[in-house]
C-alpha cells in the first residue's frame, strides 16, 4: 500500500487569473468591502449571505486572496476545504480552541513542537480549563489508555519534532473515533509526503513557515478540514479565527500562492539530499536518525502511508551525547564549513541547525524530554539543497572529524544521478 498522491488534485485545482488577465492572481489588499445596496451588509451579519455568494464583510472575516491560497492547501491535503493564518501557532491555537471548551481534555504526543506543547502544557491549563495528558503517540495502548470521557482529540505531528518519529495515523484515528473524539494532525514536517486525512485524521494543521514557503522569509499557518469545520472557524459570535483574529496577510497569501506549484520538486530534492546525508553518516558510524534509513523504527510505518514520490522529509538528527560537542560541531559547520546556518525553524533551501533540547524543545520539562528522546547533544538539521552532495558530505565529514568523531575514509562515485555510490570505505579516521 502506499498513500495517496497530491499532485493531480493540485493540477486540477481552478487556476485563478489577475484582474487584467495575468497568469497570477491579483492580490486583494482591502480590508473591507463595498455592498451595492444597503439591505446586503445586515444580511451578512445575520450569516444570511457569505463569500459562496460573493459578498465579503472584513479582512478578519475572509479574504479572497487567503481563500484562494486555502484551496490549494485543501486540494494538498484532499479536504473539503482549508484556510490559512497568520502563523501555524495561529492555526493549532484556533483548532484547539475551536474542538474544546473549559473541562475538556485532549490527548498529545509528548514530542511536539515546544511552542504546541507549552500551548497546551501550560497556557491551556490555566487560561482555558483545557487538560492535557501527553503520551508516547507510538504506543498506542498508551494512547487508548489516555483516553477519557472528556476528551476531545488526539493530536500529533506526522513525523515529530525533532524526535522523527512517524505518527501511526489509520491507528490514531481509529482510536480517536472510537472515543468519539477527532484526530488533529499537523503535517508541517510532511506536506506531499503524507496526506493525514486520507489516512483518517479529521483536521490537519500546518506551519507554512517551513517546507510549503521554503524560503524563510514569511510566517504562516493553515487549518484543513470540512467544509463545516473550516466554515465554523468563521462565525461571527464564536470563531476562533474570527475572534481571535490569526488573519493572513493576502500579500503573503499571493507570495505563498506562487510556491505551492513547485513544492513538490522541492521535497523531493529535501528528501535525496537527507537521505543522502543520512545513510552516509549511518555508514559511518555516526548516531544519526533519519525516518528513510531502513533500521528507522517506522521505517515500514512510513513506506505504507506516504507517497513515495516526495521522498522521507528533508530533517534528521545527529546525536552528539553532549550539549558540548552539539554546539562545537554546529559552530564548525556555519563559522568554519560554511555548511548551513544556526538557526531555529526548517524547511530553508539552505541547511539549518539547532540543537533542540535547548532551543525549539526548551519548553518540555526534563522528564518528558527524557521520555521522548530529546538529549542535550541532538542536533536537529533541516537539510538544504544547495550546493554538491559531495561538497556538502565533506563539509560534514570534516566538521565531525574536527569534534572527534569518527567518520572513517568514506569516499563516493560523483557521477550525476548517483544517490549513494559509495566505493570506498576505509575505517581509519588518523588517514585523514
Ligand atoms: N508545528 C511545527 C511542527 C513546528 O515546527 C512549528 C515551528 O515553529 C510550528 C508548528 C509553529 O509554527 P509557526 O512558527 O509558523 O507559528
Amino acid at each position: 500500500m502506499t498513500g495517496r498522491n497530491p499532485i493531480s488534485a493540485l493540477a486540477h485545482l481552478r487556476h485563478e487569473f489577475g484582474e487584467h488577465g495575468g497568469v497570477n492572481m491579483s492580490i486583494e489588499a482591502s480590508s473591507t468591502f463595498t455592498v451595492m445596496e444597503p439591505g446586503t451588509m445586515p444580511e451578512m451579519f445575520q450569516g444570511l449571505k457569505g463569500h459562496d455568494a460573493g459578498c465579503y464583510l472584513y479582512g478578519r472575516h475572509f479574504n479572497p486572496t487567503v481563500y484562494n491560497l486555502g484551496r490549494q492547501l485543501a486540494a494538498l491535503e484532499g479536504t473539503e476545504a482549508a484556510y490559512c493564518t497568520a502563523s501555524g501557532m495561529g492555526a493549532i491555537a484556533s483548532t484547539l480552541f475551536a474542538l474544546c471548551k473549559a473541562g475538556d481534555h485532549i490527548v498529545a504526543s509528548r514530542a511536539v513542537y515546544g511552542g504546541t506543547y507549552a500551548l497546551m502544557h501550560d497556557f491551556l491549563p490555566e487560561k482555558a480549563g483545557i487538560t492535557t495528558t501527553f503520551v508516547d503517540i507510538t504506543d498506542l495502548d498508551a494512547v487508548r489508555n489516555a483516553m477519557t470521557d472528556n476528551t476531545r482529540l488526539v493530536y500529533a505531528e506526522s513525523v515529530s519534532n525533532p524526535t522523527l518519529r512517524v505518527a501511526d495515523i489509520p491507528q490514531l484515528a481509529g482510536i480517536a473515533h472510537d472515543a468519539g473524539a477527532q484526530l488533529v494532525v499537523d503535517n508541517t514536517f510532511t506536506p506531499l509526503i503524507l496526506s493525514p486525512v486520507a489516512l483518517g485524521a479529521d483536521v490537519v494543521v500546518h506551519s507554512m513557515t517551513k517546507f510549503i514557503s521554503g524560503m524563510s522569509d514569511v510566517i504562516a499557518g493553515a487549518v484543513c478540514g470540512s467544509n463545516d469545520f473550516i466554515e465554523s472557524l468563521m462565525d461571527l459570535h464564536t470563531g476562533s479565527f474570527m475572534l481571535l483574529g490569526p488573519t493572513m496577510d493576502p500579500n503573503v497569501a499571493s507570495t505563498l500562492s506562487l510556491r505551492i506549484p513547485h513544492l513538490s520538486t522541492r521535497m523531493a530534492a529535501h528528501g535525496e539530499r537527507a537521505l543522502a546525508l543520512a545513510e552516509r553518516l549511518d555508514e559511518a558510524g555516526v548516531n544519526v536518525c533519519y525516518p528513510g534509513l531502513a533500521h528507522h523504527p517506522d521505517h515500514l510505518l512510513f513506506d505504507e502511508l506516504r507517497c513515495p514520490d516526495h521522498g522521507y522529509g528533508g530533517v534528521l538528527t545527529i546525536d552528539m551525547g553532549d550539549l558540548e560537542s552539539a554546539n562545537r560541531l554546529m559552530s564548525l559547520l556555519q563559522n568554519k564549513y560554511r555548511f548551513g546556518f544556526m538557526a531555529v525553524s526548517l524547511g530553508y533551501f539552505d541547511t539549518l541547525m539547532s540543537c533542540s533540547g535547548s532551543s525549539t524543545s526548551s519548553e518540555l520539562t526534563d522528564e518528558d524530554k527524557n521520555e521522548a528522546g530529546i538529549s542535550p547533544g541532538l542536533v536537529r538539521m533541516s537539510i538544504g539543497y544547495t550546493g554538491t552532495l559531495e561538497q556538502r558530505w565533506q563539509e560534514l565529514r570534516d566538521a565531525l572529524e574536527e569534534v572527534g568523531t569518527s567518520v572513517g575514509q568514506t569516499r563516493y562515485s560523483e557521477e550525476p544521478g548517483a544517490r549513494s555510490g559509495k566505493t570506498t570505505t576505509l575505517r581509519n579516521s588518523s588517514n585523514l
